[in-house]
C-alpha cells in the first residue's frame, strides 16, 4: 500500500518545482431564480497535476467559470469553465418551492500570495459575468487534505502528471470481498475509453489512476427500487427523480477521497447492473459497471464530463425543463444555426443545410421504444428486459441513421439538445445521440475532445 503511495508521490515530484494544489470548497445555494455562494474551506492537496503553461482556459466551455487573480493587481493567474449540480437542480420543479445548497470545489495551483477568486456565470447573451468573489489566502489553508486511508494505484501510466491528462477512476459500492472485481472493472473501463477516437490516438497523453475504496456493503443507492446504501462515494441513482441518472452529491467526501491521487477528471464506476450513469462538465461522470450498455454509458457520460459535449438526443425523458427561447448552446456539438457556422469547416461543400435525414421514420420508431422503456421501469421488471429492448433498438432503429447520402458526413441535422426542432447536431449519428458505441463520436465531438486533451497534456 505504502509502496504505491510513494510511487504516486515520486511521479508527481519528478517534474521540477511543481506547486501544490489549492482547493476551495464552496456552498452554492439558492432557488430556481436566485443563487449565491459561501466560502467553506481552503485546503492544500498534493502536487499540481496540470500544465503550468495552460493556466488560462481558452475553450469557453461550461455554464460557470472561475477566475483566480492576484489580489494586488488583478493579474489573471488561472481560470477554468465548469458546470454544476446546482445549475441542473435549479431547472427542476423542486427548485421552484425549495431552497437548497450543494457543495462545490474549485482547484488551482497554490499561489505565492493572497488571491481573489471570482465565480462567473453566463448571461442571456452567453457571456460570462461576475457572480461572486472572495479573497483566498493560501497561508490559512488546511494542509491535511489527501487521505492516505485508501490505496492509490496506476491503471495506465505514461508520464509525469503535469504533462498528461490525469483521469481518476473511483469505484463505489465494491465491498472488501469485491476488490479483485473492482480492479478488473477499472482496467476494463480504462481500456474501453481508448477504443474510442480521439482517445485512442491520444492514449499516450493520459495517465489513469485508481483508488481502492472498499464499501461496507455491496452496491449503491437505487431509491426507486427501495435500495439504500451508505457507499463510500454516496453515489445514488434517481438524481432529480430520473431513475437512470446517477450522481454523487457529497462533494466534500468525494474530493477528500480523490485528493489522494493526481487528477483532473473523475469517473465513478458504480458496482451495479442497473442501466444508469451521469456526467457533468469538469465535475465527474458515473457509470454502472455491469450493464450490457456500460460501454456506451461510460463513453457518452465521459463526453459530457471531459469536453462539455451536449446531449444530441431529444426523444428521451430528461431531468431539466428548458426555457422557451432558443439561445445558442455553449456546447461545441449543438447549434440553433441551421447552417451550422460553428462547425462549417468540417462540412463537405455541397452538403444541403439543414441536412436531410429520416427524421419522421426515426421518431416514430423511437416513440415506441421510449413507451416500452417507461413500461419496463414502471413494472420494476428485470434488467434483462431493458437489455433486450436496447438490443432490439440497435437492430431496428439505429440502422436508419447509417443509410442515405448524408449518413456519414457532417452537416446540420435537426434535433439535438433535448429539442426535436430548432436545434441541430453535427452528424446523423454520434455516441452523444444514440447508444452507437461502434459509431463513436462525430467529427465535431472528436475535435471538442482533442481541444480539452491539449489543455491538460503536452
Ligand atoms: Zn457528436
Amino acid at each position: 500500500m505504502r509502496v504505491v503511495w510513494f510511487l504516486v508521490m515520486a511521479v508527481c515530484a519528478s517534474a521540477a518545482s511543481v506547486p501544490r494544489t489549492l482547493r476551495v470548497d464552496l456552498y452554492h445555494a439558492g432557488t430556481a431564480s436566485a443563487e449565491d455562494f459561501a466560502l467553506d474551506e481552503v485546503l492544500i492537496e498534493g502536487p499540481w497535476p496540470g500544465r503550468l503553461d495552460r493556466t488560462v482556459d481558452d475553450t469557453n466551455l461550461g455554464s460557470y467559470r472561475f477566475e483566480v487573480r492576484e489580489a494586488k493587481d488583478h493579474h489573471l493567474l488561472y481560470s477554468r469553465g465548469y458546470s454544476s449540480i446546482f445549475a441542473e437542480w435549479q431547472t427542476t420543479d423542486e427548485a421552484k418551492q425549495t431552497r437548497r445548497t450543494y457543495s462545490e470545489s474549485v482547484r488551482f495551483p497554490e499561489p505565492d500570495t493572497a488571491v481573489l477568486l471570482t465565480i462567473q456565470k453566463r448571461n442571456a447573451q452567453n457571456r460570462f459575468v461576475d457572480l461572486w468573489s472572495t479573497a483566498v489566502d493560501p497561508k490559512t489553508a488546511n494542509r491535511s487534505a489527501g487521505s492516505k486511508q485508501y490505496r492509490v494505484w496506476p491503471v495506465i501510466h505514461h508520464g509525469a502528471p503535469p504533462d498528461k491528462v490525469d483521469l481518476l477512476l473511483l469505484g463505489d459500492g465494491y465491498s472488501r470481498l469485491e476488490m479483485a472485481k473492482w480492479h478488473r472493472d477499472a482496467a476494463r473501463f480504462a481500456a474501453m475509453l481508448f477504443t474510442q477516437s480521439p482517445f485512442k490516438e491520444r492514449r499516450a497523453s493520459f495517465n489513469v489512476w485508481a483508488i481502492d475504496t472498499p464499501a461496507e456493503e455491496s452496491g449503491v443507492s437505487i431509491p426507486s427500487d427501495g435500495i439504500w446504501r451508505r457507499s463510500p462515494l454516496r453515489t445514488s441513482y434517481d438524481a432529480f427523480g430520473i431513475e437512470r441518472y446517477a450522481l454523487a452529491f457529497d462533494n466534500k467526501r468525494l474530493r477528500d477521497i480523490a485528493a489522494a491521487a493526481p487528477y483532473e477528471f473523475i469517473e465513478i464506476i458504480m458496482n451495479s447492473r442497473k442501466y444508469g450513469g451521469g456526467g457533468i462538465f469538469n465535475l465527474f461522470a458515473t457509470v454502472a459497471a455491469d450493464n450490457e450498455q456500460s460501454g456506451y454509458i461510460f463513453v457518452h457520460e465521459f463526453g459530457h464530463h471531459f469536453a462539455g459535449l451536449a446531449d444530441e438526443y431529444y426523444t428521451s425523458d430528461v431531468a431539466y425543463g428548458k426555457t422557451a427561447e432558443h439561445p445558442e448552446p455553449w456546447e461545441p456539438n449543438a447549434t440553433v444555426d441551421p447552417h451550422a457556422a460553428k462547425w462549417s469547416d468540417l462540412i463537405t461543400p455541397g452538403t444541403p443545410l439543414p441536412t436531410p435525414w429520416p427524421k419522421a421514420e426515426y421518431e416514430a420508431a423511437e416513440k415506441k421504444i421510449q413507451e416500452r422503456r417507461r413500461a419496463i421501469r414502471g413494472a420494476h421488471a428485470d434488467e434483462a428486459e431493458m437489455d433486450a429492448l436496447f438490443a432490439e433498438e440497435a437492430r431496428t432503429v439505429l440502422p436508419l441513421l447509417d443509410e442515405g447520402p448524408y449518413g456519414h458526413v457532417a452537416g446540420a441535422f435537426e434535433g439535438a439538445d433535448y429539442y426535436g426542432s430548432g436545434y441541430y447536431r453535427p452528424e446523423e449519428n454520434c455516441i452523444m445521440f444514440t447508444r452507437a458505441v461502434k459509431r463513436g463520436f462525430c467529427a465535431v465531438c472528436r475535435r471538442g475532445i482533442a481541444r480539452v486533451i491539449d489543455l491538460y497534456a503536452r
